[in-house]
C-alpha cells in the first residue's frame, strides 16, 4: 500500500513517543508534538539539538536540559531519506521518572549501608530479610546469622508481654511505633536503644514489610543518668539535694496518708559553722561538711532520707516515726552526734554544734513545700531558743518531747549512779490482822528533785526501754533483801515486785526471774510477781505459756490493778493466777458508793470461785477494812497499815 504522507503525519503526532528527523548537520526538519514536549522547546523546526547522529542505527541516553530541571532520555536513531536527502529518524523517550527511581533505589541502597543507624527489614510474616552493617555492629549477629529468623532473638527480656501487645497494636492502628526498648546482643549483653518501626505497604495496599530503625543509647543513657545524679546530688557532700527531698516528700506523704503513718521532716543548721571557714579557711569547711554528712548517714535508719539544702543546711526525712517524741529522740541523737569534735585533715581539731527544725506529716502540713517551710520556721525557734537543740513547729509538742528526753536521759544517769532505791508497802491478813507480806515500790531518790514517785517515770522507762534495766533492778534488790531478812530469822514474807507488760513480753523473762533467784539465793515460792491485766490480755497465748513457766520455777503470780482494763473474771480462769489485786479505785467507793461496793463484792465472790486469794488495794480508813472483812477479802494493802517505806524502816515493823 502505498504511503500516503499525510497519514504518516497523523499517526507520528499521536505517539506518547518523541519523533524527531534531522539532516546531517543535525537541524532539526520534522518534529512531533511528543518530541517538543519532551524538550520543552517550543517548536523544534530549524533548530539544533546537538544529538549526535551516526549512520548506523544507534542507541543512547541523553540528558535534557529543562528550565524546571534536568531530565533524561533514551534515543534512537536510523538514517532514513526524508525528501530525497540524507537524514535521521531519532525516536525520544522520556525515561527521566525510571532513572530516578533507579538512582533513588541506589541512593537508598548507600544509606542503608552507610548509616550508623542499625536497619532490619522483615517480611510480612516478620521473619528478618535484610539487615545492614550497623545492625551487626551493634547487635552482633552477621547476616547469616540472622536472615529468616525473627525478631524475637533479640528481646531482652525486660518487657513484658503487655509492652509488645501495646507496640503491635500502635502499629496496627498508625503503621508506626517510636520508642525506647532493651534488646539483647549475641554477647548477651542487654542495651538500651531507641527503635522506630514502619510499615511499608505496596503498590496495591497490601503490607509487604516491617521496617526497625534504631540507635544504641547505652551511652547517652549513662550520662544522662549522670547529668541526674548530678540534678539530684550535691557535689561536695553526694547527698542527695532539696530537689531530691521535695520529690521524696510528696512520694513519702502519699505513702504515709495510705499507711496511716507519721512522717517528720527535721531541718538542721550547724551553729558556729561560719566559724571554722573564717579561721581555717574554706577546705576545712568542706571538710566538716563531709563529716556531718558522715555523721547524718550513720545517724539515720534506712527508711530515712539525708539532704545537704545548701551552706549549712541539712535535713532529714524520718519516713514512718511512731509520734512526734520519737523524732525528738531522734534530732537529739543527730546534734549530739554533730557537736563530737571533727579533726581535720591537717589535724585541727574543731567543734560545731546544730539546731534543729521539725514539722509533722500530717499534723502539721499536707504539701512538701508546706512540710519544709514548717520546719524552718521551727528552726528559727531552735535557735532563738540558744541553739543546740530542737523545736517543732507546734510548742506543745516541743515541750512534751523535751520533757521525756530529759527525763530519759536522768533516768539513765539514775540507775548507773544509784539513786534508785525500793520502797516496802505491807500486806496484812485480814482474818488474823498479821503483816505476811510486802510490795517492792521503785523510788527514785533524785539528788536535785528528791523523791520521785514511779508515775512520772515508769511510762517514759517503758517508751525508751529502760524499763527492762529497772524492772531486773528491783527485782534483783528485792530477792537479796528478802534473802538477808529470811538469814536474819525473820518470819518468811511473800515479797511482790511489778513486773512492766513490756518486760513480761520478752521471751527471756523467765529465765531472767530464775538468774536472780539462783544469784540471790531467795527461794522462789516465797516471790511474787504482779502483773498487770494489758499483760495478759496482749498476747494471749504467749502470756499463758510464760506464766506457766513462771509457775514452773516455783513464784506465785498476781494480777495487779484489776478493775481498770478490760479483763473479765470469766477470761481470768485462762490464767495459772494465785492473787488478785482490787485496784483503789474500787476501795475508794466504800462505804458511800452501793454500785461500787457490788463490783467489790461481786469480785470477791468470782475471784474465791476461780481458787484466787483476793488483795485490796489503797485500803485507807477502818470503814472500808471492816467491810472488806465482811465480805471475806482475804488480804490488804494501804495507808490503813502502812506506807510504802525504805527497808530499814520496814525491818523495824519485821521486829515487832
Ligand atoms: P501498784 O503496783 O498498783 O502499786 C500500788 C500503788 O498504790 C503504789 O504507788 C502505792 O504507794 C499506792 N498505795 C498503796 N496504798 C495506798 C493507799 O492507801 N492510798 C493511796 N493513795 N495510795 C496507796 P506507787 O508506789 O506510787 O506506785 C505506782 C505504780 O507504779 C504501781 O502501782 C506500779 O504499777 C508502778 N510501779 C511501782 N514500782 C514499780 C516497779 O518496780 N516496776 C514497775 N514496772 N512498776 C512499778
Ligand atoms: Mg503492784
Ligand atoms: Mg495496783
Amino acid at each position: 500500500m502505498p504511503t500516503d504522507p499525510i497519514d504518516l503525519e497523523l499517526i507520528l503526532q499521536s505517539i506518547t513517543d518523541g519523533v524527531v528527523v534531522v539532516d546531517q548537520h543535525g537541524l532539526v526538519l520534522y518534529a512531533n508534538a511528543s518530541a517538543e514536549q519532551i524538550f520543552e522547546r517550543g517548536s523544534l523546526v530549524g533548530r539544533d539539538l546537538a544529538i549526535p547522529v551516526k549512520d548506523d542505527a544507534a542507541y543512547h541516553e541523553i540528558n535534557l536540559i529543562w528550565p524546571s530541571g534536568i531530565g533524561w532520555a533514551e534515543l534512537r536513531s536510523a538514517p532514513i531519506t526524508w525528501n530525497g536527502q540524507r537524514a535521521y529518524v531519532i525516536g525520544v523517550r522520556d525515561i527521566t521518572e525510571r532513572k530516578q527511581s533507579e538512582q533513588g533505589l541506589r541512593l537508598a541502597a548507600a544509606v542503608f549501608e552507610s548509616t550508623q543507624e542499625g536497619l532490619m527489614v522483615t517480611d510480612a510474616k516478620n521473619c528478618i530479610v535484610r539487615i545492614n552493617h550497623a545492625f551487626t555492629e551493634i547487635t552482633g549477629y552477621t547476616e547469616a546469622e540472622i536472615l529468616g529468623k525473627s525478631p524475637a532473638l533479640l528481646h531482652s527480656g525486660r518487657h513484658d508481654p503487655a509492652f509488645y501487645a501495646r507496640l503491635w497494636d500502635s502499629i496496627k492502628r498508625t503503621g508506626n511505633w517510636r520508642g525506647e526498648l532493651w534488646n539483647r546482643r549475641k554477647s548477651g549483653d542487654i542495651y538500651p536503644e531507641l527503635a522506630s518501626i514502619s510499615v511499608v505497604k505496596d503498590t496495591h495496599g497490601q503490607l509487604s514489610n516491617y521496617v526497625a530503625i534504631f540507635s544504641d543509647i547505652s551511652a547517652l543513657k549513662k550520662t544522662q543518668s549522670e547529668l541526674d545524679f548530678l540534678a539530684h546530688h550535691d557535689p561536695l557532700t553526694q547527698l542527695p539535694n532539696r530537689y531530691s527531698l521535695l520529690s521524696d516528700l510528696s512520694y513519702g506523704m502519699q505513702r504515709a496518708q495510705r499507711d496511716g503513718k507519721f512522717m517528720a521532716l527535721l531541718m538542721l543548721d550547724l551553729d558556729r559553722f561560719k566559724d571554722v571557714n573564717d579561721s581555717w579557711g574554706h577546705p576545712a569547711g568542706d571538710e566538716v561538711l563531709q563529716g556531718v554528712a558522715a555523721r547524718l548517714l550513720e545517724q539515720r535508719r534506712d527508711v530515712d532520707l539525708v539532704c545537704r539544702l545548701g551552706g549549712d543546711e541539712f535535713a532529714v526525712l524520718l519516713n514512718h516515726v511512731g509520734d512526734a517524741k520519737d523524732a525528738g529522740n531522734i534530732a537529739n541523737a543527730m546534734i549530739k552526734a554533730l557537736s563530737e569534735p571533727y579533726t581535720l585533715s591537717s589535724k585541727v581539731q574543731v567543734r560545731i554544734g546544730a539546731s534543729v527544725g521539725i514539722s509533722i506529716f500530717p499534723d502539721h502540713c499536707n504539701t512538701p513545700e508546706l512540710m519544709l517551710q514548717q520546719a524552718d520556721s521551727a528552726l528559727y525557734k531552735a535557735k532563738a531558743q540558744g541553739r543546740g537543740c530542737f523545736a517543732f513547729f507546734s510548742d506543745d509538742l516541743t515541750l512534751a518531747a523535751r520533757e521525756r528526753i530529759d527525763l530519759e536521759v536522768q533516768l539513765r544517769h539514775a540507775l548507773t549512779h544509784g539513786e534508785l532505791r525500793v520502797f516496802y508497802q505491807p500486806q496484812v491478813d485480814i482474818a488474823s490482822g498479821r503483816m505476811v507480806g510486802a510490795e517492792a515500790l521503785v523510788r527514785w531518790q533524785s539528788p536535785q528533785e528528791g523523791l520521785i514517785a514511779p508515775a512520772r517515770f515508769i511510762h517514759a522507762a517503758e517508751l525508751c526501754g529502760l524499763i527492762d534495766e529497772i524492772d531486773t533492778w528491783v527485782l534483783e534488790q528485792t530477792c537479796l533483801q528478802g534473802q538477808r531478812w529470811l538469814a536474819a530469822g525473820f518470819a518468811p514474807l511473800t515479797l511482790a515486785v511489778n513486773l512492766s507488760p513490756y518486760q513480761f513480753l520478752k521471751d527471756d523473762i523467765d529465765e531472767t526471774v530464775a538468774q536472780v533467784l539462783r544469784d540471790t539465793g531467795y527461794p522462789a515460792e516465797h516471790l511474787e510477781l504482779e502483773l498487770t491485766e494489758s499483760a495478759l490480755m496482749q498476747r494471749e497465748a504467749q502470756a499463758i505459756l510464760m506464766l506457766n513457766k513462771m509457775r514452773g520455777l516455783g513464784v506465785r503470780l498476781a494480777i495487779d490493778d484489776f478493775g481498770t482494763g478490760y479483763s473479765s473474771l470469766a477470761y481470768l480462769k485462762l490464767f495459772p493466777l494465785n492473787v488478785l489485786k482490787i485496784d483503789k479505785r474500787f476501795i475508794d467507793d466504800i462505804p458511800l458508793n452501793r454500785d461500787g461496793m457490788e463490783i467489790v463484792n461481786a469480785i470477791i465472790a468470782m475471784a474465791h470461785a476461780l481458787r484466787l486469794t483476793v488483795l485490796a488495794e489503797g485500803v485507807e480508813d477502818q470503814a472500808q477494812l471492816d467491810y472488806l472483812k465482811s465480805r471475806g477479802c482475804d488480804m490488804f494493802q494501804g495507808y490503813l497499815f502502812g506506807r510504802p517505806m525504805p527497808a530499814d524502816e520496814f525491818e523495824k515493823l519485821l521486829r515487832v
